[in-house]
């Protein structure tokens, strides 16, 4: 399997960095990697892609692996991109289509960037890992770590959802709870490697996550016929999810792939919460400021401050987008909104990217035939306690009130 990676290049000043060898950040910010595009459009069509197994591993010659017999994989199958007809009514969006990245190993997204990451850790001969997490990406990093059999720490705030705490116990991980926020965590991290030497997986620090998150882009033209949507509106936390598929556009455009020039408006979501990016986007900054307090029940993006911050807000900008905050208190209305019309569990993350369709439709700014694609990241069933839910109970020793069941 020929590799077409080239180098690693700063993406604060574009400084090159050699990339046989593991790297974190330059500069404290992050690495993006570059390839040989020439050789890879000689290497291969897109036609080609069509006939190799509907895994992510089918954009290769797009990807870093050296050896495809190192690659630590649980069967990441492409994801589906469901029209969602009712939901469309609702916002009078003819063309609203949600991508369902809650069919992946672990029930998040999270698995295409880790997955990505351990088998470059492997390639590297790393054999200790260490991530901090807001609960997705270190249960994602523990099934990969135990996948390649390598040793995984995790380090989550104490009130991170349950299901993501006992899933990295389950798979080996050293799992803690820290009383704080990401960023504390992310602190512990950065001193262990000191004291345990092991390698800091968190978000951006290493260079391969964003590649494992650019096959969402990927799959995503290949799906819409290499004809980009309009609009894709995508819950943003660390970034890496629309930062890599960003770059994914970059890269077939450059490969000539693409149908036409036109590149979807990029709508980075956030919670009232949280939301440190859209402040930065309305302010006209360029970088964030670390947003004090961050509460929010889509845990995935209680972000405080992201050291890809700047690759966010540019992409964003470049593309003609928006970084939109929608209300916490809502969060809840739109995850049963979303599931109930559509049958598709969407996390509390995901909700917020539906109410922030709903603004943007009312305002006019998405117009109603416009292909718009919201991602689902995560599974509805990783977040109990967003659910707040409580069933009626029935007495099976007393006479059934139809009517109580009937609803009506
Ligand atoms: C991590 C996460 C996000 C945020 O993704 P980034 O690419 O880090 O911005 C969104 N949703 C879910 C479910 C997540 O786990």
């Amino acid at each position: 399997m020929p590799c077409y990676v080239t180098h690693l290049e700063s993406a604060i000043d574009g400084t090159r960095l050699p990339a046989d060898e593991p790297q974190t950040l330059h500069k404290d910010r992050p690495l993006v990697v570059r390839y040989d595009l020439d050789a890879v459009r000689k290497a291969v069509t897109r036609d080609e892609l069509a006939e190799r197994p509907a895994t992510m591993w089918r954009y290769r010659e797009l990807l870093p692996p050296r050896d495809e017999r190192g690659i630590v994989s649980l069967g990441e199958q492409l994801t589906p991109v469901l029209r969602c007809r009712r939901l469309g009514e609702r916002f009078e969006l003819d063309a609203l289509f949600i991508k369902d990245e809650s069919r992946l190993p672990t029930g998040s997204f999270k698995s295409r960037g880790l997955a990505m990451a351990i088998t470059m850790a492997c390639q590297f001969g790393l054999r200790r890992v260490a991530i901090p997490t807001a609960g997705n990406a270190g249960g994602a990093m523990a099934v990969y770590a135990a996948r390649a059999g390598i040793q995984a720490f995790v380090f989550m705030p104490a009130d991170t959802p349950i299901i993501n705490q006992l899933e990295c116990r389950l798979a080996g991980a050293r799992t803690f709870l820290v009383n704080g926020l990401i960023t504390d965590c992310g602190r512990i991290v950065r001193e262990g490697k000191e004291h345990l030497g092991w390698f800091d997986m968190s978000t951006l620090k290493e260079p391969y996550r964003i590649e494992g998150k650019k096959t969402m882009g990927l799959e995503l033209a290949e799906q819409f016929g290499w004809r980009l949507p309009d609009v894709i509106v995508y819950p943003t936390g660390g970034g890496t999810g629309l930062i890599g598929m960003w770059k994914a556009f970059e890269e077939l455009a450059a490969l000539g792939w693409l149908a036409d020039e036109r590149r979807p408006r990029m709508v980075a979501v956030q919670s009232s919460g949280c939301a440190p990016i859209v402040r930065a986007f309305e302010a006209g900054a360029r970088f964030a400021e670390p947003f004090a307090g961050a509460a929010t029940i889509a845990s995935g993006i209680r972000v405080p401050s992201a050291v890809g911050d700047f690759m966010i807000l540019d992409a964003v900008r470049a593309s003609g987008g928006r970084a939109i905050a929608v209300e916490e208190a809502k969060l809840r209305y739109w995850m049963a909104l979303a599931t109930s019309s559509e049958g598709i569990a969407v996390c509390p993350e995901t909700a917020a990217c539906v109410g922030a369709v709903e603004h943007l439709a009312v305002e006019g700014w998405i117009k109603r035939d416009e292909r718009v694609v919201i991602f689902n990241t995560g599974a509805a069933q990783k977040y109990p306690e967003a659910m707040a839910i409580e069933l009626p109970r029935l007495d099976k020793d007393a006479p059934i009130d139809w009517g109580k069941i009937s609803g009506a």
